[in-house]
């Protein structure tokens, strides 16, 4: 599932090949990819049409083009989603669910999305910076300068809850998924049970300056392929995989300390900790 670093990639690509262009025409080629448009595939194709893509905005992991018409699209990439530029004439993929035509005859945007959790609809501008509404309650993330870094100590440590628990909180911070998670909590030395109430505040202004560290790395090559379906919007993948100290590297070394990774059951998926680097809380902390 693509985290922050990789819907920013997809963010910028969409930026620099699609804003300032003219929608000729949208075609939904499975509702469900616009289910989330509560007024319909037809309402949805017809409020597109003729709109100029203003500009290109993320918050945490949802994209929204603030357009001419005063309305918003929103997407979200989901487990598989992508969003592509191909020329007019380049073959439809089984799993191209919407394609967008520009008045310019150019690269039409197309989103293809093989599990179909993602989607695209149009919402009215709301709030700030014509926010639509259903992103409002989105926390800010690690990269968004508004994320103030004292403000976000003292919410982490006022939450009852685990540490990795409380950074998947899309409330508290957004963006912040099990990968980057791990790869924070290793730079920052913090076992992922470690009780939220139980940090003291250095420690979780160096968890937030790990997880800004690790997402701008990943930013800067591009983001994570953990699998063949996160690409940018050229259709080429990240490689930060490489720069990965303890995801998907059970049994290896600590690149710090030498001890084998180990692979923990986490809340239905896993957690990799170096067992020396990020010993478990004494019993004390529960
Ligand atoms: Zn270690």
């Amino acid at each position: 599932m693509p985290e922050l670093p990789e819907v920013e990639v997809v963010r910028r690509g969409l930026k620099r090949y699609v804003a300032g262009r003219t929608i000729k025409a949208a075609e939904v080629l499975h509702p469900r990819a616009v289910r989330r448009h509560t007024t319909g595939p037809e309402d949805f194709v017809r409020v597109l049409a003729g709109a100029a893509v203003n500009d290109v905005r993320r918050r945490g992991k949802y994209l929204w083009l603030p357009l001419s018409t005063g309305s918003v699209l929103v997407g979200h990439l989901g487990m598989s989603g992508q969003l592509l530029l191909q020329p007019a004439g380049a073959t439809d993929g089984p799993h191209l669910r919407v394609r967008l035509q520009f008045s310019d005859g150019g690269p039409q945007l197309r989103f293809v999305d093989q599990r179909t959790f993602g989607g695209l609809a149009v919402s009215p501008a709301t709030g700030p910076e014509g926010l639509p509404a259903e992103l409002a309650h989105i926390a800010p993330d690690p990269l968004s300068p508004e994320l103030d870094e004292a403000a976000f100590a003292t919410a982490l440590r006022r939450r009852r809850t685990n540490v990795k628990r409380a950074l998947l909180d899309q409330s508290l911070i957004s963006g912040v998924g099990n990968i980057y998670a791990d790869e924070a909590l290793w730079r920052a030395r913090l076992h992922y049970a470690r009780p939220t109430e139980t940090l003291t505040r250095p420690a979780a202004v160096r968890l937030l300056a790990a997880l800004r560290e690790v997402m701008t790395a990943a930013l800067a090559a591009g983001g994570t392929s953990f699998d063949s379906l996160y690409v940018n919007v050229n259709g080429e993948s990240g490689y930060f995989e490489r720069g990965l100290e303890v995801y998907g590297r059970a049994g290896r070394p600590c690149r710090r300390c030498g001890a084998p990774i180990r692979r923990d059951p986490f809340m239905n998926r896993s957690s990799y900790i170096c067992p020396r680097c990020q010993p478990r809380p004494r019993r004390a902390h529960w």
